[in-house]
């Protein structure tokens, strides 16, 4: 894996800006499609995976992370499927971490499920991630083993407590589904809270089509966040805090806890004017917009020139250029319809 000198020398980049003046700073990859579990709202039990020579290899995806810093990009976040997984995975992130020490990047990070964390959180920490999003939607085992399907909650506890040891920040991500987890939301605040975690509600986005197997429908499942921050309203101080960060998230501090509430609607709230991301897929394709279907193919860019950068850097400036203006979510609002018609372990959470 490469530790040459940076693509673009310091200073010589213009930032990546797309169409509509907004500056890209920020790369989120899918290092792999596979998970070792199948949440109910993320793939179908029966989920068939790309094959192995179409996903981008650890080199093919260190040189478009590292093309993206030469750009300008200042955070880069590793998700999947479950990114720790991927075979050689903290290999990468070493290459990656030194974009870090050269001060060209703020921030290398990933979301995972938890699932790995117990032994990978040390050596993340080595690598320089200071903090990591974790997926849990519940804290009462049997059900977490409903939605996750093939997971432990024990696991996910276990990496958490192995996180915290190694010094890392921890939010966690826990996707609002009615009837499922909705009853869970003033106990999981309280319990962060405790252990000094941040918390993110995420609505359920129709990204690819899942089937209905064990009687989970997005459409009947959607819970509207707007609806939840009420509720919450009225047992917990919610506080606002500063500005938004280019991310979609709606943040307030829960005064009782000291801990930071996120809310991601990204149904029924357009935060596309400060969208500052864009995504690679598992499989090298450079998608512009989670709520849109364009998305620009990096790999035959990547194999079609090995030794020299130029044109890669071209395609991303090109495709920075298309990102369209706003998200198509509000045309499905029921989440039943997918539109994008791909799943969220190939595009990357
Ligand atoms: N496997 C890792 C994990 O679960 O954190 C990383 C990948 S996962 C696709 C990233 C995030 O996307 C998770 O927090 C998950 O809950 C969320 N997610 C998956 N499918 C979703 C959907 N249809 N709507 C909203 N969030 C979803
Ligand atoms: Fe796997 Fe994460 Fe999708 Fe769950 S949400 S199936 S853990 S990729």
């Amino acid at each position: 894996m490469a530790n040459g000198p940076p693509l673009v020398p310091a200073g010589d980049a213009l930032p990546l800006v797309d169409g509509f003046g907004r500056i890209i700073s920020y790369l989120r990859v899918s290092v792999t499609d596979r998970c070792n579990w199948r949440c109910l709202y993320c793939m179908s039990e029966a989920v068939t995976f790309v094959p192995r020579s179409e996903v981008l290899s650890l080199e093919e995806i260190e040189r478009v992370c590292s093309a993206f810093v030469a750009l300008g990009v200042r955070t880069l976040r590793l998700t999947g499927g479950e990114p720790l997984l991927r075979r050689g995975i903290l290999t990468l992130m070493r290459a990656l971490s030194r974009h870090l020490e050269s001060g060209r990047l703020d921030e290398l990070t990933l979301t995972t499920n938890g699932s790995q964390l117990a032994d990978a959180a040390a050596a993340l920490a080595a690598c320089g991630v200071r903090r990591v999003n974790v997926s849990l939607d519940t804290l009462d085992p049997e059900r977490f083993r409903r939605i996750t399907r093939w997971g432990r909650l024990d696991r996910v506890l276990d990496g958490l407590a192995a996180a915290q040891a190694a010094g890392l920040a921890i939010k966690l991500n826990c996707v609002a589904l009615k009837d499922v987890n909705e009853d869970e939301f003033d106990r999981l605040i309280a319990w962060c809270g405790e252990r000094g975690f941040d918390l993110t509600l995420i609505e359920v986005m129709p990204l690819g089509d899942i089937d209905g197997a064990d009687g989970f429908s997005r459409a009947r499942q959607f819970l509207p966040l707007a609806q939840v921050r009420e509720r919450l309203a009225r047992r917990w101080t919610l506080e606002p805090v500063g500005p938004r960060t280019g991310g979609p998230a709606h943040t307030v501090r829960v005064r009782e806890t000291g801990g930071r509430l996120g809310f991601i609607t990204p149904l029924s709230d357009n935060f596309c004017q400060s969208c500052n991301r864009v995504r690679l897929t598992a499989t090298g394709a450079l998608t512009l917009c989670l709520g849109r279907a364009e998305a620009v193919e990096l790999r035959p860019v990547l194999r079609g020139c090995s030794d020299d950068d130029r044109p890669l850097l071209t395609a991303l400036r090109n495709a920075i250029a298309r990102k369209p203006e706003a998200h198509a979510f509000g045309a499905a609002l029921c989440p039943a319809r997918s539109v994008a018609g791909r799943l969220m372990n190939l595009t990357g959470g």
